[in-house]
C-alpha cells in the first residue's frame, strides 16, 4: 500500500514525500479512506502508531475547500496536554506547506491575547486543550457553531485526568452535524459509552492489541531498597550507553527532588511537570530536544505522547501505578523500528503493580542483565528525599540522651569518659569509634 493509494491530492503526497514517508502506517491505510469519505471514526491506536497523519491528512485535503471566518474555526482537535497539542499544531505544519490553511493553537499558560489575535483573524483548524478552549467559548472569543470536524484524540487520558465534562460541555456547543473522530489507546466500558454519545455510524479502526509493548524495545527490571534508588538509577546511567533518557517519577514533587539530585551529581538534566508554567515547559523541552540535557526527569502527564526521536533510554524511577502508564513510558524509546532499552527500578513495595503490568503485557518484566549494583558504600541523603533539612547531630544526640532510661543513664555516667580525637566531643568509653593510644598502653 502507497499514500498514493488513499485518496490523497498531489500537494499532499508532496507534503508526505518531504517529510521522508513513504508507505502509510496501518492506522493510516485504514482511516484516512474513511475520514475522506466524511465517515466518523472510532481509532483504537497509541500514539507512536502514526494516528495523527491519519487524522491531519485528510483533514488538509478536506478544509483546502472553503473558507473560514473570523472567530469561527472549521474544525476542532482535542487533546488533553499542551504538549500533545503543540505537536499536532506541528504537524499541521509540515503537512501543510502546501496549502493555505490557518490554525490557532489555544493551550493553557500562554497569554490570552496572541489567541484572541489568531482567532480574529479567522482559523481553518483549532487545535485546544479542553479548559482553555471553554474560557474563551464562555468570554465569546470563539463561536464553535460553524465546526465541520471534531477530533477528540487521546480519550482515555481525557478521562484519566478529569477532562470529560469540559469535552462533554464543548461538544454541546457544536453543530449536530458534523464529522466526528475519535482516538483512544485503550476502549474501557467508559470511554465505548463516549464514544458512542459523540459519534454516529461510526467505522471502527483498531491497530496493535492496545497496550502491547513494542518489540524494539529491550526491558530490564531491578530491585533496590527505597533509599538506594536514587544511586542505583545513577549507577545504571553510567553503565548504560544513554544517549538521552526520560527518567519517570510518580509523583510530581518527586521529579524536582530527582532532578536536583542528578544536577548535584553533575548530569546535564531537566525537569519536566504538570505545575510546570507554559514558557519553562517548551523551554525544557527544546533543551532535551537539542540535546543540551541529556536526561528528562518527568511525570506521566508532561511526557505522555511525547516524540522524541531516537530516545535511547526510558528509566522508570518509580514503578508506575497503573498498568497502562508503564506502556505509554516505555513507548517513548524503540519508536519508528528504532531500538530502545527500558529499565525499571522496583522496591519491594511494588509487587502488585508488576503483577498488573506482566498481566497487561503479558509477561513479566525480564530481570536486568548483566548489571550489578556496587555495594552500598555511601547512603544518599535522606534529607535529599523528604526535602527538608536534617537537625545538627549534636543536638540528635542530646536529645536521644534525655531520652534514655535510668538505669541506661547510670551505666552512662559509670562509664570511663574519653576524649574523640577527631570531634573533641566528651564520649563515654565504648561509644567512640577510635580509642586514644593512650589509654591503650599498658
Ligand atoms: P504518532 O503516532 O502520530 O505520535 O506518530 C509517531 C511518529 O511516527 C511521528 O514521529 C511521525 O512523524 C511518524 N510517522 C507518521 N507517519 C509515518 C509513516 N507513514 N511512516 C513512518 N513514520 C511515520
Amino acid at each position: 500500500m502507497k499514500f498514493s493509494d488513499l485518496g490523497l491530492g498531489e500537494d499532499l503526497l508532496r507534503a508526505v514525500t518531504d517529510a521522508g514517508y513513504d508507505t502509510p502506517t496501518p492506522i493510516q491505510a485504514q482511516a484516512i479512506p474513511y475520514v475522506l469519505m466524511n465517515r466518523d471514526l472510532l481509532g483504537c491506536a497509541q500514539t507512536g502508531t502514526g494516528k495523527t497523519a491519519s487524522f491531519t491528512l485528510p483533514m488538509i485535503e478536506i478544509l483546502a475547500h472553503g473558507r473560514t471566518r473570523a472567530r469561527m474555526p472549521r474544525s476542532l482537535i482535542l487533546e488533553p496536554t499542551r504538549e500533545l497539542a503543540a505537536q499536532v499544531s506541528d504537524q499541521f505544519e509540515t503537512y501543510g506547506k502546501y496549502h493555505k490553511l490557518t490554525k490557532a493553537l489555544l493551550i493553557g499558560g500562554v497569554s490570552f491575547e496572541e489567541q484572541n489575535k489568531a482567532l480574529d483573524r479567522g482559523v481553518d483548524v483549532l487545535i485546544a486543550t479542553p479548559g482553555r478552549l471553554l474560557d474563551h467559548a464562555e468570554r465569546g472569543k470563539v463561536l464553535l457553531r460553524d465546526v465541520k470536524i471534531l477530533v477528540i484524540d487521546e480519550a482515555d487520558r481525557m478521562l484519566d485526568m478529569g477532562f470529560m465534562p469540559d469535552v462533554e460541555k464543548i461538544v454541546g456547543l457544536l453543530p449536530q452535524i458534523r464529522q466526528t473522530l475519535f482516538f483512544s489507546a485503550t476502549m474501557p466500558p467508559e470511554i465505548r459509552r463516549l464514544s458512542e454519545k459523540f459519534l454516529s455510524n461510526a467505522k471502527e479502526v483498531s491497530v496493535d492489541p492496545p497496550a502491547t509493548a513494542a518489540e524494539t524495545i529491550s526491558q530490564g527490571l531491578i530491585k533496590a531498597a527505597p533509599r538506594d534508588k536514587r544511586r542505583v538509577l545513577r549507577e545504571l546511567i553510567k553503565a548504560e550507553n544513554v544517549q538521552n533518557a526520560l527518567i519517570f517519577c510518580n509523583r510530581k514533587r518527586d521529579v524536582g527532588i530527582l532532578h536536583r539530585s542528578l544536577e548535584r551529581h553533575g548530569m546535564q538534566a531537566g525537569a519536566l511537570h504538570g505545575d510546570m508554567d507554559q514558557y519553562s515547559r517548551t523551554e525544557t523541552l527544546e533543551k532535551f530536544k537539542a540535546g543540551e540535557y541529556t536526561i528528562l526527569v518527568c511525570s506521566d502527564v508532561a511526557a505522555r505522547g511525547l516524540d522524541i526521536a531516537s530516545m535511547s533510554h526510558v528509566f522508570n524511577f518509580d514503578v508506575p501505578t497503573h498498568a497502562d502508564d508503564y506502556v505509554h513510558r516505555i513507548g517513548r524509546t524503540g519508536r519508528a523500528g528504532k531500538q530502545g532499552r527500558a529499565i525499571t527500578i522496583a522496591t519491594s513495595e511494588d509487587s502488585r503493580y508488576l503483577d498488573s503490568i506482566a498481566k497487561l503485557i503479558g509477561y513479566p518484566i525480564p530481570p536486568l542483565e548483566g548489571f550489578e549494583s556496587a555495594p552500598d558504600e555511601k547512603q544518599d541523603d535522606p534529607a535529599e528525599e523528604t526535602g527538608k533539612t536534617e537537625k545538627p547531630r549534636r543536638n540528635r544526640r542530646s536529645r536521644t540522651a534525655k531520652k534514655s532510661s535510668a538505669p541506661a543513664r547510670k551505666r552512662q555516667e559509670r562509664a570511663p569518659v574519653v576524649e574523640d580525637a577527631d570531634t573533641n566531643v566528651a564520649l563515654p568509653f565504648g561509644q567512640q569509634e577510635h580509642v586514644p593510644a593512650f589509654l591503650l598502653r599498658k
